[in-house]
């Protein structure tokens, strides 16, 4: 078997870039290899009341439409963009699959695990038969699994739970939820969060749930994060960003101008928070969340007993009747920036800030229309997701470096304000409007210093590449 590209994981890292690579290279083979038996990564496994917390609208491969970009009318997304399950994300993937693979030039091999290189290719091992065999790549190898998410139903629980304790995965608290008369929700990030929000919207009230927060997190409000016809909200909060990262001392005072703005909220604000995954809440979901008052800050868990918890700092009483809801997975993955295009390889990673789809389909595009690998590079510099407020400035620094640079390059320029996945893409149709012309200004006038405050700010702060 032989391909000019092996991608490794079909997640939606993979998918994205395999449907940029094909559709701007018309001549190229693509193989498509995943060890779980259907394509979409880590969605075939999440938890199902889990959605989006991003629209719809900028996901999953740039030729497909995802939903159909309506308006939420009720409920905690009220007043936005449309959020796709989980089934809507796996139907799309599979869909996207079926395309691809009905061009004739992408093969998809399902239950199929890269091993690494052998001799006269890389070794892939079909999980079915167990057979080994070795596909040779003309081109590249593409790792579309450097940032494979860690979720609860599949990752190691890194505490021990008691046998007589009750501890379930997110996964399973629709079916355990009504035999346990209070629930201790454990982890601070947005999987947390929704196992409380599903919590209270199954009726449950605040006081039967405790919450076990190792540290505190920030949110971005997700006003700031809408495409289409709200795009000018969206320009606005990343002009706060700029406007903030160029007027600021310390990336502390970054997050205290960003939360008096209203671009940063956290559950709550009388509390340090440290954390910064950069996922969204909407001002609904902060006032169902803020109502949990039970709120453990004693560091991570180390053991669960029948009745008792022992944490890093300390120990709180707890009882056979408590359902614990384990949401300590990592979810996203932040292993360090590494340069995107290398000899015969392509490792998929973030340009533009918390954009996992946009980014892989860049990678792609960039991959087809452009030879040498450092002119790549440089119109692809990586960052790693963030997991603290420290993680920011290289972040912020990285996506604007970037977009800086695509602006002299016309092709991509057109790419980029065509891309379905560039929540920015409306910007242009409500140019006139006076919001969106003063967010605009203010981004101007503050990216420039923004970015050299921010080299200072943090030393590594400078793109790779
Ligand atoms: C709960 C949750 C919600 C999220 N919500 C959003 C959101 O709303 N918006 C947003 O933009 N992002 C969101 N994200 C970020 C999310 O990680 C990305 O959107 C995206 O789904 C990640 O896709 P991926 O392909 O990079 O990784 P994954 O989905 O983890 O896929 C990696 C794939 O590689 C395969 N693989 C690994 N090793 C091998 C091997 N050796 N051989 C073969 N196959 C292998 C795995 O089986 C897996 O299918 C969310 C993440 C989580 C965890």
């Amino acid at each position: 078997m032989d391909t000019d590209y092996l991608v490794i994981g079909a997640g939606a890292s993979g998918l994205a870039f395999t449907d940029a690579l094909t559709q701007a290279a018309p001549d190229v083979e693509v193989t498509v290899i995943d060890r779980q038996r259907s394509p979409g990564g880590h969605w075939c496994n999440a938890y199902p009341f889990v959605r989006l917390h991003s629209p719809s609208a900028y996901y999953g491969v740039n030729s497909l439409t995802l939903g159909q970009d309506r308006i939420d009318q009720v409920g905690e997304n009220a007043g936005y963009y449309e959020r796709a399950t989980c089934d809507e994300i796996r139907a799309h993937f599979s869909e996207a699959t079926e395309r691809l693979t009905q061009t004739g030039r992408v093969r998809m091999l399902t239950g199929h695990e890269h091993l690494g290189p052998g001799t006269d290719g890389e070794r892939v091992r079909d999980l079915t038969t167990e057979q080994v065999h070795e596909i040779a790549v003309r081109r590249k190898v593409v790792d579309a699994r450097y940032l494979e998410a860690s979720i609860p139903s599949t990752h190691k629980v890194p505490f021990d739970v008691a046998e007589d304790a009750r501890m379930v995965p997110v996964n399973d608290l629709p079916q355990a939820a009504h035999a346990a008369s209070s629930y201790a929700v454990l982890g601070a990030g947005k999987t947390a969060a929704d196992a409380c929000m599903w919590l209270l919207d199954s009726g449950v009230q605040p006081d039967r749930i405790r919450w076990i927060r190792p540290r505190d997190a920030w949110f971005l409000d997700r006003r700031h994060s809408q495409p289409l016809k709200q795009v000018g909200a969206t320009m606005e909060g990343i002009s706060l960003d700029a406007e903030a990262a160029a007027q600021s001392d310390t990336v502390g005072e970054i997050f205290e101008r960003l939360e008096a703005s209203g671009r940063l909220v956290r559950i709550d604000p009388s509390y340090p928070a440290t954390m910064y995954r950069g996922t969204m809440l909407s001002a609904r979901e902060l006032d169902a969340l803020r109502q949990i008052t039970d709120v453990v800050r004693l560091g991570r868990v180390r053991r669960i007993q029948a009745d008792r918890m022992v944490l890093e700092h300390g120990e709180i009483h707890t009882g056979a009747d408590v359902l614990h809801v384990d949401c300590t997975a990592h979810g996203l993955n932040n292993a360090p920036a590494t340069p995107i295009f290398g000899p015969r390889r392509i490792v998929l990673q973030q340009v533009r800030y918390l954009s996992p789809c946009f980014n892989a389909a860049l990678v792609g595009f960039v991959e087809a229309v452009r030879d040498d690998d450092a002119d790549k590079n440089r119109l692809c510099p990586s960052h790693s997701y963030p997991s603290t407020i420290e993680d920011w400035p290289q972040m912020m620094s990285c996506t604007w470096t970037a977009a800086g640079r695509w602006l002299s390059e016309p092709d991509l320029s057109e790419w980029v304000a065509g891309s379905r996945l560039n929540l920015l893409r409306a910007l242009p149709d409500h140019a006139s409007e006076p919001s969106v012309q003063t967010a605009v200004m203010r981004y101007l006038t503050h990216v420039t210093p923004a970015i050299e405050r921010l080299g200072q700010l943090d030393g590594s702060s400078a793109p790779r590449a």
